[in-house]
């Protein structure tokens, strides 16, 4: 699972001038590419030891490679077009290549997929290029229901294509090294190379274990390898998310991210997690509520990213992401989640600013801080594992997410950027962070601002009118204010007592898996209310997501990559 946020519906009138002709000209396309705002992504390699060094350029060739699949994934016209499209100099060519390209096909994903090009279908296919194109959901399902079950696996796997049999048009499953193999042979070639050169152990188990699966599809040795790896180079490359499976969600993109370990944030995050039961321990919530033995932690892992392709690289970008998804390999050895630190600095510097400029006081856009920003993404994450989760009602055993049903998400989003903001001021009271003013009003105003882009996703989605229903309350209790000319500020002297009430009332509600107070809470708060929709108008000229440019990767292996 990934972490982009599904804006694609709730925007799509604010997003891109509406397309009076059949198609955009060139100039629309380039206010419909403006939307992704270009921004250079840079990691440090200066750690790396020579056998490293040599291992990640390998990695780095095989971006183009799962590149190339994932078109061919997307529309069965897609690499023709791709060809086309790239040998077209003409203006017009170019601003479809380029908007094709951040795509990854003529679909334009802010809106509603619908097509940007002519002699394509109208809107992106539901079973994408897994299925054939004219196969629909009942042929699938009568097909499948009369195979033997070892066949109806084959059918369902996450692995294989369904294609027709050119004889007698029947359906038939054809697994990814087969359907793939002019990409993945070249592609187990690079990672046993890359094997070969590294020097960590973990890294180059995993590598070879990959490359095997990448000729006989089993995955999960190399899931489970995945878990493991331990080492300076952090990959992330295969067959995962199933979104762009909208027929039946079964068959798997491939997708790649090649990044380094953030070792100052794992630090960070290793130091966080050894006071979680303290921070468990204090929370704002009656004593008996409280859990006095956490369970295991998900592990996290903060990388900066090199390069992304495939799945992992187009249209909106993604931030963080958690895998594997196969549930044999979770039940066995669990999930990690991966944040890629530097892909939420280029979102905070060319989204989180401009939006500061617009809604903060003057005095308060100073205290705006990337460093903050990322911090309390972590607690945020972090603060998913504590508070109440398995819960018992009247005396029945149960959990929040069953008795909070639809409002689980949007309480637990909420629960969790507020605890997050309470277990750092819990660390700057204890000294486990530095605090003092400067400290706090960073955090307190860069989550304020932050607060804005969230809110742009609007309140249809779980964060979106979890942050509606944290900014009216903090609002309503003086926490912040907002100025004659719409801007807001953080009241310093009442931030705290707000967020800790708020905390208290959220975790209160989860502890009494408490549906009817979740129900009136979100009624009266998770709206947007007058004064912050003037505010979001004014948002609508700053991009909407960023457009990655591989700086390091480009320097590594110039003349290598795509397109
Ligand atoms: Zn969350």
């Amino acid at each position: 699972m990934r972490t982009v946020f599904p804006i694609f519906f709730f925007l799509m009138p604010l997003l891109s001038a509406p397309v009076s002709a059949a198609y955009p000209n060139a100039a629309q396309l380039r206010q419909m590419a403006a939307k992704f705002a270009p921004t250079p992504l840079t990691a440090d390699t200066s750690r790396l030891n020579a056998g490293d060094m040599a291992a990640l350029k390998k990695l780095l060739e095989i971006g183009p490679l799962i590149d190339r699949i994932f078109l061919d994934q997307l529309w069965s016209g897609n690499t023709a077009m791709y060809g086309k499209l790239r040998d077209d100099k003409s203006d017009l060519g170019r601003a479809r290549f380029h908007l094709f390209w951040i795509s990854k096909g003529p679909w334009s994903d802010l809106d509603g997929h619908k097509a940007f090009l002519p002699g394509v279908p109208e809107r992106k296919l539901q079973g994408a290029n897994f299925y054939p194109d004219d196969m629909t959901k009942a042929e699938f399902e009568t097909w499948v229901a009369h195979l033997p079950p070892e066949k109806a696996k084959e059918a369902t796997s996450f692995f294989t294509v369904i294609r027709r049999d050119p004889a007698t048009g029947h359906l038939r499953a054809i697994p990814y090294y087969d359907e793939y193999q002019r990409y993945l042979k070249p592609a187990a070639k690079l990672l046993r190379e890359a094997a070969a050169l590294t020097t960590n152990a973990s890294l180059k188990h995993f590598l070879e274990l990959r490359a095997a699966a990448f000729l006989d599809d089993n995955y999960r040795p190399s899931d489970i390898a995945w878990m493991d790896i331990d080492a300076p180079i952090d990959i992330t490359i295969g067959p995962y998310e199933t979104y762009n499976d909208e027929l039946f969600g079964y068959k798997a993109a491939f997708e790649s991210y090649i990044c380094l370990r953030d070792e100052e944030e794992t630090k960070k995050v290793a130091s966080f997690s050894s006071h979680l039961q303290d921070v468990e321990n204090h929370l704002p919530l009656e004593p008996r509520y409280l859990n006095h033995k956490l369970g295991a932690l998900m592990p996290i892992r903060v990388v900066n990213e090199i390069q992304s392709s495939g799945d992992g690289n187009h249209g909106v970008q993604t931030a963080a992401f958690n895998l594997p998804n196969d549930e044999v390999v979770v039940q066995q050895k669990g999930s990690k989640k991966v944040m890629l630190k530097n892909v939420q600095h280029a979102k905070f510097d060319s989204i989180l600013v401009p939006i500061s400029k617009d809604v903060l006081t003057p005095a308060a856009q100073p205290e705006l801080n990337f460093d903050w920003f990322f911090t309390h993404i972590l607690a945020h994450e972090l603060s998913h594992g504590i508070g109440p989760h398995e819960i018992e009602v009247n005396g029945r055993k149960t959990s929040v997410r069953l008795e909070l049903k639809d409002l689980y998400s949007t309480i637990e989003e909420a629960k969790a950027d507020i605890t997050g903001l309470y277990m750092l001021q819990y660390f700057f009271d204890s000294g486990i962070l530095p605090g003092g003013e400067k400290a706090e009003h960073g955090l307190y105003t860069t989550f304020l601002a932050s607060a804005f882009r969230t809110l742009r996703f609007g309140t249809l989605e779980a964060h979106g009118r979890g942050m509606a229903l944290q900014f009216n309350y903090l609002m309503d209790h003086d926490a912040f204010r907002a100025t004659r000319d719409g801007r807001f500020e953080v009241n310093y002297a009442e931030v705290k007592q707000g967020v800790r009430d708020l905390t208290h009332e959220l975790l209160t509600i989860e502890a009494r898996g408490d549906y009817s107070g979740a129900k009136s809470l979100l009624d009266k708060l998770g709206v947007v209310r007058p004064q912050v929709q003037q505010a979001l108008d004014r948002l609508s000229r700053i991009p909407v997501d960023i457009e990655p440019e591989f700086v390091t990767a480009n320097q590594l292996v110039p003349d290598k990559l795509n397109p």
